[in-house]
């Protein structure tokens, strides 16, 4: 592992000032695999006042010095430290009581939640690795440090990070330790939403997230209760070949990860069916029907997502999608209109959302995804044409209108009837037709 300038030198200078320092936990974990890291986490024997004292001379954050963790700034790079320690007893499934300062870097290692996790690596690149995370590391493993119903009784949000973390890496959970999960999900109403919703994103968009959302579907489960229903729910359709549970993970699965709204796309097939079994009816000839389920599910996906504590411009969209995910549209008046109504972006992301659906049913159906393509491509030219999409595209405005006498509901109904008229090609988008078109409807 290359260990960047900035790191060397705060490394450098907590070891030339007599202490020991190592990186620990998610770096030296993903450059062990070989992956590209994104923060360095250091673990020392220096208290926080001794970092403080090393670090005089550079900025110097006090992030959480009552557990010991200070973040120094390196040529405005933040490097996290933190004092070895030993957590005290936890009583409310998440924080410990207290922490302890420990001088000794395996005690530290071991309050740490997964053997992956848990490996330390001096500046000459030394390992030191006592609960072997490294050779899990190769086995591709998930396993807890220590007893697994023990760690997760003291911090339930490691059952998230647990199958986060095989999601992301591609990893199994040890029998253990995937047991404990399956044992203590309930814990899991002790966390605050907050961090569940973090690490149900990450989970969501990791290479593994199919087996993980499957195997691990109580887990869930115990999140979004909502989708309890949807296990095993057969749907009776031609177009399906999967349960609508197993829809849903594979519809996931389908938004690429390359995707510059990859994590708002795939919360959006997480939830696109939730309501599928609450509408589900069964004809006489033995097909299912999920009639009203995009619009129920919107609802049902915006009370999830506000319990969740998503911000407000997620819900809004995803809910929107979601609302519209089953509409058919074809022609380019559709587009128009549907463009004119939620504008190109969110018009874009609806087509992934469809792509994303219909990948997950039977491969006759993929012959659609070219479709939604090209719609895609019809959006993106009419959007660039300028074409008239919306009252505000119109040659004229409101206060036209009012100019030659219309009050203000008579204006709106006129706009409205303008724009229908012009997508519709009966009226031409010009000044003067309008102004005509009005003062016709005037009378
Ligand atoms: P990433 O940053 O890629 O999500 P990470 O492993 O670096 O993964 P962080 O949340 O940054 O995760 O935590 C850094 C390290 O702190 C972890 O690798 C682990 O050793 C330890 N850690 C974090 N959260 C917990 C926890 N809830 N219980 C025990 N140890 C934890
Ligand atoms: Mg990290």
């Amino acid at each position: 592992m290359i260990i960047e300038k900035n790191c060397y030198e705060i490394l450098t200078a907590l070891e030339n000032a007599g202490f020991s320092a190592y990186l620990v936990g998610g770096c030296v974990r993903d450059a062990l695999m070989g992956l590209p890291f994104h923060d360095y986490d250091i673990t020392t024997n220096a208290l926080p006042q001794q970092i403080m004292e090393v670090f005089a001379d550079y900025r110097v954050i006090p992030t959480g010095i009552k557990h010991g963790t200070v973040t120094v700034l390196c040529n405005d790079d933040p490097f996290e430290i933190t004092t070895f320690r030993i957590d005290g007893e936890y009583s409310d499934s998440r924080h410990p009581e207290n922490v302890t300062f420990t001088a000794n870097l395996r005690d530290d290692l071991a309050r740490r939640d997964f053997t992956v996790n848990a490996i330390a690596m001096d500046l000459r690149g030394e390992i030191f690795d006592p609960f072997e995370g490294e050779s899990d590391i190769k086995k591709g493993i998930i396993r807890c440090v220590g007893n697994p119903v023990e760690r997760f009784t003291e911090d339930a949000l490691r059952i998230l990070r647990g199958v986060r973390f095989a999601s992301v890496l591609g990893f199994e959970l040890e029998a253990d330790t995937a047991n404990a999960i399956h044992q203590l999900k309930n814990r899991l109403d002790n966390i605050s939403a907050e961090r569940i919703s973090v690490e149900l994103m990450k989970l969501i968009c990791g290479k593994n997230c199919v087996q993980i959302l499957l195997e691990y579907r109580d887990i869930i489960g115990q999140i979004i209760p909502e989708l309890i229903p949807a296990f095993d729910h057969e749907q009776h359709s031609p177009y399906h070949k999967y349960d609508v549970y197993e829809h849903i993970v594979r519809a996931v699965n389908a938004v690429p990860l390359e995707h510059s709204k990859a994590d708002l796309l795939r919360l959006t097939m997480l939830l696109h069916d939730v309501s599928k079994p609450a509408c589900y009816i069964l004809d006489e000839k033995g097909r299912g029907h999920f009639k009203g389920h995009a619009q129920v599910g919107a609802g049902s996906a915006r009370d999830i997502l506000k319990r969740l504590k998503f911000d407000n411009k997620t819900i809004d969209t995803v809910h929107e999608l979601i609302y519209l995910h089953s509409d058919k549209i074809s022609t380019e008046k559709q587009i128009k209109r549907l463009v004119g109504k939620i504008g190109l972006e969110h018009f874009l992301l609806l087509m992934e959302v469809k792509k994303a659906d219909n990948s997950a049913k039977h491969s006759f159906v993929l012959k659609e995804l070219k479709e939604y393509d090209k719609l895609a491509e019809t959006a993106r030219r009419l959007a660039e044409e300028q074409a008239c999409m919306s009252v505000s595209d119109l040659a004229i405005n409101g206060r036209d209108l009012l100019e030659i006498g219309l009050n203000g509901r008579e204006i709106g109904d006129c706009l409205n009837e303008m724009l229908e008229r012009v997508i519709d090609e009966q009226l031409e988008n010009s000044r003067e037709k309008l102004l005509a078109f009005a003062q016709e409807m005037k009378k």
